[in-house]
């Protein structure tokens, strides 16, 4: 069979762009970049709830290669980096190797043909030299496993698939779920709900957010002298790797910086929360840091509108009007809002059925082994294969953290094999075995195995107990490490 593609790219937001743009500059110009949504930009054209914005300084939530001077906050709105998706596909042309409703079934690499068959849903196969799974880490709705959830008869939404139309004015909302979407979307619905009860299960760790407009005189700045906006992202980095490293990867070192942030959100809800029992039910019982800690200055304010009320009580089940706790009393309700978020483990590593050489399907190595890939991006016996999603590859806070180390890790792997005149890598077992070791040693000292998160219910851990999704090292640490791994640890052919 003849090869289509230099490379077939599965996901068409943020990832899988910046590997695009990085084949690009590496010579693979014939690309298939396969997206089951209808337009590009993965999370940021998915999610279009009210309140949407992005929860990391957008400075440092941008290609650092591809400023954008016009943010108009220091932290986006959703919709505008919706469009910053757009401006980059356009810029870098890259919307013509695009192919949107398309998603992909399954891949197999065919070692006599020395390329990767990709199955699409609608029966089609491309075939691609390379095979790079850019899926996103939250890219798989999870729909609560509360009985009767389907027997609802109201309105329900989850918040990856918002109504634009719907008007919370009226309404009586049961909101199921506190995590990063909640803490922006409740807000919100509390402003015209009639009634919005909250059904929390797990309290989350909520911190200032130092957002505020940018001024029109500073944008200008930002466009003319592009230092200026670099010093700022440089700070807005400096400051989300201190929480990273400090608060959590180095929790045996420097605690007392774990328990600063921890204070911080007290702090916080201290000054936004008079009633105590409800400061009581907002706070929670394990470290800051076992589980995402979100931003916001409205959230806790929300709660203290006669309209908005608390629910801290086990959901036992729900009915055609209504949600019944585990007392015994019914919320009666005409609209079930989902914040319930993404099943990361079970459904998204990985997100199709991939399969290498030997017949080893990926799903069925990583779940009887351990979740593992060499620098967070390949596995051993799956030749010219990337996994942009992959265990321990999540670097730092910002996501563009990860994007462009990975981009990194391809242009030395790409390079090298340029100069051998070589078209095929795979990662060696002892290469990955050694990284496997050191991410777990160095795990050790984080607040994931040193702290208390027993009951954080957290996704950063795998259903092994595993904290297998951030890669235990700064960023600055992963940036020179993908720039330098040892080159031996590719066979090359
Ligand atoms: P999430 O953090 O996984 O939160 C899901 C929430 O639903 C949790 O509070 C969870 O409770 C609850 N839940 C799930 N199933 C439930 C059930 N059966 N019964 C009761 N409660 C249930 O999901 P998310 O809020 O969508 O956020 C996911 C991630 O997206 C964030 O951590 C963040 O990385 C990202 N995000 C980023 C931004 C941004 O601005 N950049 C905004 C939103 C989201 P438990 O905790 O008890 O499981």
């Amino acid at each position: 069979m003849t090869t289509q593609y230099d490379a077939v790219i599965v996901g068409a937001g943020f990832g899988g762009m910046g590997a695009a743009i990085k084949l690009k500059e590496l010579g693979l110009t014939n690309l298939a970049i396969v997206e089951r949504e209808d337009d590009l930009g993965g999370t940021w054209h998915v999610n279009h709830y009210p309140g949407l914005a992005v929860d990391i300084p957008s400075a440092t939530y941008s290609y650092s290669f591809e400023p954008n001077p016009y943010w108009s906050r220091l932290f986006a709105p959703g919709a505008e980096l919706k469009q910053y998706a757009s401006h980059v596909a356009d810029k870098y042309d890259l919307r013509r190797h695009m192919r949107f409703n398309t998603s992909v079934s399954a891949a197999r690499w065919d070692n006599e043909d020395r390329h990767w068959v990709v199955a699409t849903g609608g029966g089609e196969t491309l075939t691609g030299k390379y095979l790079l799974a850019a899926t996103g880490f939250l890219s798989q709705p999870k729909m609560p496993d509360i009985e009767g959830v389907e027997t609802f008869a109201g309105k329900v939404i989850h918040t990856t698939k918002w109504d634009d139309g719907f008007r919370a004015a009226g309404r009586a909302i049961g909101l199921i779920g506190t995590g990063a979407t909640a803490v922006q979307l409740i807000p919100e619905l509390a402003k015209d709900a009639q009634e919005l009860t909250v059904y929390q299960r797990t309290p989350i760790w909520v911190v200032p957010k130092g957002d505020a407009k940018v001024p029109g005189v500073v944008k200008r700045l930002f466009a003319r002298v592009p230092l200026t906006q670099k010093v700022v992202r440089a700070v807005g980095s400096a400051i989300l790797e201190a929480i990273m490293v400090g608060g959590v990867l180095h929790f045996r070192q420097l605690k007392s910086f774990n328990r600063i942030a921890s204070l911080l959100a007290k702090g916080h809800l201290f000054a936004q929360v008079r009633d105590p029992e409800l400061r009581r039910k907002l706070t929670p019982d394990y470290d800051f840091g076992c589980k995402r800690p979100t931003f916001s200055n409205t959230y806790f304010r929300a709660f203290a509108k006669k309209n908005v009320s608390l629910e801290t009580t086990r959901i036992d089940h729900i009915e055609a009007d209504g949600i019944v706790t585990a007392d015994g009393r019914k919320a009666v309700i005409d609209t079930l809002v989902l914040a319930t978020g993404f099943d990361l483990w079970e459904a998204n590593f990985p997100a199709f059925e991939i399969v290498g050489r030997d017949d080893r399907s990926l799903g069925k190595f990583w779940r009887d082994n351990r979740f593992q890939a060499f620098e967070g991006i390949t596995v051993p016996k799956f030749p010219n294969f990337l996994s942009l999603n992959s265990p321990y590859s999540y670097s730092g806070l910002s996501y563009f953290d990860t994007i462009e180390s990975q981009m990194r890790h391809m242009t030395r792997l790409f390079r090298e094999m340029a100069s051998r005149g070589a078209d095929t890598f795979e990662v060696t077992e002892e290469a990955n075995a050694e990284f496997l070791d050191r991410m777990t040693r160095k795990l050790d000292d984080s607040v994931f195995y040193l702290g208390s998160c027993q009951t954080a219910r957290s996704y950063y851990f795998n259903q092994h107990g595993e904290a297998a999704l951030l890669r235990p090292t700064s960023t600055g640490a992963a940036y020179k490490e993908q720039e330098s791994f040892p080159l031996e640890a590719y066979s090359l052919a």
